[in-house]
């Protein structure tokens, strides 16, 4: 909920903190470079010095493989990845750190989920329900249990105003059902779902939740659980972290009872000839060597979301994206794709009128601005939109009213061209 009583973002000290924004690009002999606009950050965010230093300072200073060697460096390592383990689970508020599980990323955790539970548990006819909006990585996971165990894959419906239709979900939350999963927040549309409703029915249905929170988690305050979600997967990249290292949140007596979903180094409490053992939470899923300096550092990246606080953060987004409308809405001739603002967050996705999103995102970029074009990974929802690509500006803590601005300036620009052309 935003109110006001949640203190601002003091947003140039923040982009202080971060050396490529003060990057110029496309500077040539004769004229000099425009500085960079970033709105590229549901694809991915920048980082602070403070995660950059943190990478540095554990490959100089405390660096060697984790939960392995009898010796003092291999301990440091050790107590750093575990301590950023316990900083996710409060980030979150997991119960307990066995819960939290590092991954390559919210596409390794779903996959982790759909291979591991639905081989164990899915039988012929079962069904696995996501809805029209999901990314890729919360399909393709899904689409390839099904075949392997002939459950079958349905879709919950949105509205045409990109949001889930929630008059049909009992429709689709059957007996059948004994998976949801749904994205926190769409990453095209920007819709914020209901997860409280859409977890309650799921549960009452008999269904267990996976929450794809790849871009809800940077965003917002998480309580997973209070949320009382079953899975909850994000990453690390998308929030000033890392690449190469992402989170699969589950409930603990959930995961005893999964079988492991890869095998190797570190994940066994014994090995024979004739069979394995596997270890306990959390190393039963992690298997051989963890990314150990990007664990590290999405601590860092925590302490600094945390440190400017989740609310703020929220807050501020919320702002640019109330902004982005009033500011696409001028330009004129920009389908805007989404509901208002309201029930938003910072992901403002638009078609302009007869100019295909690359070419708005390729005149976008030669004034500096960063955004992403095409289908973002959510090829059945620019189907269901009968859109083939969109245009999408993303926000986060860093960015300014005057860059949302810029953003407006350069589309009218985009548009007197395309214009003169036709
Ligand atoms: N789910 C959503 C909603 C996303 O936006 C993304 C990335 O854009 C993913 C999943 C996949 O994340 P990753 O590529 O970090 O695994």
């Amino acid at each position: 909920m935003l109110t006001d009583k949640v203190a601002s973002l003091d947003v140039e000290r923040i982009r202080a903190d971060f050396p490529i924004l003060a990057s110029t690009l496309h500077a040539a002999d004769d004229r000099p470079g425009v500085p960079l606009v970033y709105l590229d950050n549901a694809a991915s965010t920048q980082r602070p010095r403070q995660v950059i230093q943190s990478i540095v300072d554990t490959y100089e200073k405390h660096y060697a493989n984790v939960h392995r060697g009898i010796h003092w460096l291999s301990d440091q390592s050790t107590d750093l990845y575990e301590e950023s383990r316990n900083k996710v689970r409060a980030f979150v508020n997991a119960d307990d750190s066995g819960e939290v599980l590092f991954t390559r990323g919210t596409t390794e955790s779903i996959n982790l989920v759909a291979r591991s539970w639905c081989d164990a548990n899915l039988r012929a006819g079962d069904e696995i329900l996501l809805t029209e909006m999901e990314h890729h990585s919360n399909i393709v996971p899904w689409q390839q249990a099904a075949e392997r165990t002939g459950a079958v894959v349905r879709f919950l419906p949105i509205t045409d105003d990109g949001r889930l239709d929630l008059d049909v979900l009992d429709q689709f939350l059957t007996e059948r059902t004994r998976v949801f999963a749904v994205a926190a927040i769409s990453n095209v549309l920007g819709t914020i779902n209901p997860l409280e409703t859409l977890i309650a029915r799921a549960h009452a249905a008999g269904a267990l939740v996976l929450v794809d929170a790849a871009q809800s988690v940077p965003h917002q305050p998480t309580d997973v659980s209070a949320l009382g979600a079953d899975f909850v997967a994000f990453s690390g990249h998308k929030m000033l972290g890392p690449s190469g290292v992402g989170v699969l949140y589950a409930r603990r007596d959930l995961l005893d009872a999964m079988p492991p979903f890869l095998g190797g180094g570190s994940m066994i409490r014994k090995v024979t000839t004739s069979g394995f053992e596997p270890a306990d939470l959390p190393s039963k899923f992690e298997a051989g060597t963890p990314p150990i300096v990007s664990a590290i550092a999405l601590g860092a990246a925590i302490d600094y979301l945390q440190g400017q606080g989740m609310e703020a953060i929220q807050q501020h987004e919320h702002r640019l994206c109330v902004l982005a409308h009033e500011v696409l809405d001028s330009v004129g001739g920009v389908q805007r794709l989404g509901p208002s603002p309201g029930d938003k967050c910072g992901i403002v996705s638009f078609k302009l009128d007869r100019v295909h999103a690359h070419d708005v995102a390729q005149i976008l970029d030669r004034q500096g601005i960063a955004v992403r074009a095409g289908h973002h990974c959510a090829m059945p929802l620019h189907k269901r939109l009968r859109v083939a690509a969109s245009t999408r500006a993303s926000f986060y803590l860093y960015n300014t009213p005057h860059e949302v601005e810029q953003l407006g300036r350069a589309l009218e620009a985009a548009k007197s061209i395309f214009r003169r052309k036709s």
